[in-house]
This record gives structure tokens, C-alpha cells and sequence, in this order.
């Protein structure tokens, strides 16, 4: 049969970090040990008290379809918790998810048509690009490559990448894939910018929680002018170690929530009603469990840092997320080919986030897998 697919499909390429994730799960699954440091995925069991929410929401017989845009009792926690970040949300605009991504996925459609500009600040996390394609947008890119990923000293180049065309920005910090976080007047520099243009911003906060040495993560909707222009974005998947119960949510003005809602409504109904319950009970009593969490990932991104300085590579460490830009051969897609076939060793290429002649690592693995993963690339010649 002569089959032909939609352009939405075939204009885009299958998720790079779930496809370097799948890979390394077949060449385990044939027996080879490799150190997977390609997906971003904490290695911390969901804490103990969010499993027993759930099984205690579904002893109580919350299976069915829960509300559209989520259940109150998780609603009016996100709203609390947004309130200490500085966010003045109220219930009504928040949509809870199955999975931040849905949420973005979501808003993207909601938002971006048939030729619609879209901005995003390079290296960005894989699926902006996709999600914006799908949705028939024109991408803009702002390399952030040559200011150590920082976004202050490119915000001219940010000031002449957006024009009153410009229909949506996406800013996400803590980075993924570079851990930088935004310092307040970069956030600034891009209120600025929006409020000039009357763009509308996704701020993708999912790593908020996870920074390092002080430092804060600021919430770019908590800046004066922001408030009707911002759509937050978090989830559960980093924070409390809960990818695979899928959970997330946004927060956004009345009207993109509702023409979001309608997206929602019409495609998964809503986010699996028990995994909502065990939300609550994540935003409530886990904040020892993120600080631990936290506090190991601190402790690995020293070490790594401190490994690759031994072998001369420099590689740039962000305060945030658990992820580094290692820079590797001009063709990272070779190199992260043989370094998985060689070394046994999964990583990203950087040319997926928008920045060739990188490869991108996930701390998310204990101290010894990720000297072992140092020791095989030393070894092999990939360092
Ligand atoms: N934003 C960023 C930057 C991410 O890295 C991820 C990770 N998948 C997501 C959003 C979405 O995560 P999830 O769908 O698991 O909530
Ligand atoms: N966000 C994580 C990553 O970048 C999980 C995989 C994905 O959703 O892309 O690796």
C-alpha cells in the first residue's frame, strides 16, 4: 500500500534522548554492561510515601476519570507552591497533566500555527524543537554556546532574534541539556523583550528544585509585567522521581489555559486520577527527599567535574539539572555512535539540543557508574 503521512510526522525526527535510551536498553538487554548516561532520569526510587498515596487512592477507589484539568486538592497544592515561588496562579489556571511534556505538547498547539515564530535558546532540550514543528511554527535560534551557556551576555543577540512576529519564546531554567541557571537580569533582559513584543514565554521550571550551592532557579512569571504573558511549567518526573507515573502540570493566563483545556479534554481526559492523589502527598511531604536527592547530585557533579579536569577536558558545569555539556568531535553523532558501541558508554549528541560538538550527560547515576563511564572513555580515546 502507497501510505502517506501527515507533514506534522514527517517534518520531525523520533526523540533523540529516548532513541541513545533505547538503544543502550537493547545492547543491555544482548548482554553488554553499558553505562547509560543518555536519559534524564533521577536514580532514586519514588519516594515511599508517595507510593502508598497511590495504593491508598486506589484502595479508595480513585480509578476512574478524574476532572479535566486535574483534581482540586493536587490543584490547590500546585497553587501553594507556585505562590512561594512568587507566582500569583490561582486554581482555575492550572492544568494538571500526564507528564510536563503533555503540558507543553498542549501549549504549543494551543499557540503556535502554520508559520509561527518561534524562539528558542540554544542548546535546548529536544522536544521544543519537535513540538513546535508539529505545530507548522518557524524556529529562531539564539546560540547561548559561546557565552558558557549563560543567557545575560546573548541577550542582544535575543534582542534581534525576536521582532513583534514573534509569537512564542521558550525559556527553561534550570537548562537541559546545560544545567546553566539564568541569573535575575537575563530574566529581566527577556521580560523586557516580551513586554516590547507582547510575546508570550513558556518558562520550563521542571528542574527548579535541583540547584546547586545556593543558588535559586527565579521564576520568570514572579517578574513585574510577566503575569499575563508567562506559561510555568513543572512536573513531578525530576523533582520527586516519578518519570514513570507521568505527571506534571502548567500554569498559564485564563485563556491559554482554556484553549489548552480543550486539548486536553479531547486527547487524554485528564492525568490518571490516583497518580494525581500521590502528587499531593509529593508536593506535601518531600521536601527531605528532594534535598538528599539534591545533595547527591551535588556531590556527583563535583567528582565528574573534577574527573574531567584530570583528562584536560573543560567541561562548563551549570547550577542547575543534572546535566553536562561534554565537548567532544565536531561530528558528535559519530562520536556518541562509537562511544556506545566501544566504550559502552550512552550520551546525547549535542547537535540534538542545538549544539554540534557536544555530547550531553546525565548525572542522574551513582558516583561509580559515572567514574567507570570517565575510566571506559579514557581508555577508548574518547577523551
Ligand atoms: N522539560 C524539560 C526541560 C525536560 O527535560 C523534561 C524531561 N522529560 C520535560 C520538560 C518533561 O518531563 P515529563 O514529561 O517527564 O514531566
Ligand atoms: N527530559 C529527559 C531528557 O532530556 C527525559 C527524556 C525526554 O523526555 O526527552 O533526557
Amino acid at each position: 500500500m502507497n501510505r502517506e503521512f501527515a507533514d506534522r510526522v514527517t517534518r520531525i525526527e523520533p526523540s533523540a534522548t529516548v532513541a541513545v535510551s533505547n538503544l543502550a536498553s537493547q545492547l543491555e538487554a544482548d548482554g553488554v554492561d553499558v553505562v547509560d548516561l543518555s536519559v534524564g532520569e533521577p536514580d532514586f526510587p519514588t519516594p515511599d510515601v508517595v507510593v502508598e498515596a497511590a495504593k491508598d487512592a486506589m484502595d479508595a477507589g480513585h480509578t476512574g476519570y478524574a476532572p479535566s484539568k486535574g483534581i482540586p486538592e493536587l490543584r490547590a497544592e500546585i497553587v501553594d507552591r507556585l505562590g512561594e515561588r512568587g507566582l500569583p496562579y490561582d486554581e482555575d489556571q492550572i492544568i494538571v497533566t500526564p507528564g510536563g511534556k503533555q503540558g507543553l505538547f498542549e501549549v504549543f498547539q494551543a499557540l503556535v500555527d502554520e508559520g509561527s515564530e518561534v524562539v528558542l535558546l540554544d542548546p535546548a532540550w529536544v522536544s521544543y524543537e519537535a513540538m513546535a514543528k508539529i505545530a507548522g511554527g518557524d524556529l529562531t535560534r539564539v546560540d547561548l554556546t559561546d557565552h558558557e551557556f549563560q543567557l545575560e551576555p546573548a541577550l542582544d543577540d535575543l534582542a534581534e532574534a525576536v521582532s513583534d512576529d514573534t509569537q512564542l519564546l521558550v525559556v527553561n531554567s534550570p537548562s537541559n541539556p546545560t544545567g546553566a541557571v539564568y541569573s535575575d537580569a537575563a530574566l529581566e533582559g527577556v521580560r523586557d523583550l516580551a513586554v516590547e513584543h507582547d510575546i508570550t514565554v513558556i518558562s520550563d521550571e521542571i528542574y527548579d528544585r535541583i540547584t546547586y550551592d545556593g543558588v535559586k532557579a527565579t521564576s520568570l512569571g514572579s517578574l513585574d509585567g510577566m503575569e499575563d504573558r508567562t506559561v510555568t511549567l513543572n512536573g513531578f518526573s525530576k523533582a520527586y522521581s516519578m518519570t514513570g507515573w507521568r505527571l506534571g502540570y502548567i500554569a498559564a493566563p485564563d485563556d491559554i489555559v482554556d484553549e489548552a483545556g480543550k486539548l486536553q479534554s479531547h486527547s487524554v481526559t485528564c492525568a490518571t486520577n490516583f497518580v494525581q492523589h500521590a502528587g499531593v502527598t509529593a508536593l506535601r511531604e518531600c521536601d527531605e527527599f528532594v534535598a538528599e536527592m539534591r545533595d547527591a547530585f551535588a556531590d556527583r557533579r563535583e567528582m565528574l567535574a573534577d574527573l574531567f579536569a584530570d583528562h584536560d577536558v573543560d567541561v562548563p558545569v551549570g547550577d542547575g539539572a543534572f546535566y553536562m555539556m561534554v565537548p567532544v568531535d565536531d561530528d558528535d553523532q559519530q562520536w556518541c555512535e562509537d562511544a556506545i558501541q566501544e566504550a559502552h558508554v550512552a550520551m546525547v549528541p549535542g547537535s540534538a539540543f542545538g549544539a554540534p560538538g557536544y555530547a550531553r550527560l546525565s548525572y542522574a547515576a551513582s558516583e561509580e557508574r559515572l567514574r567507570e563511564a570517565v575510566e571506559r572513555l579514557a581508555e577508548n580515546d574518547f577523551l
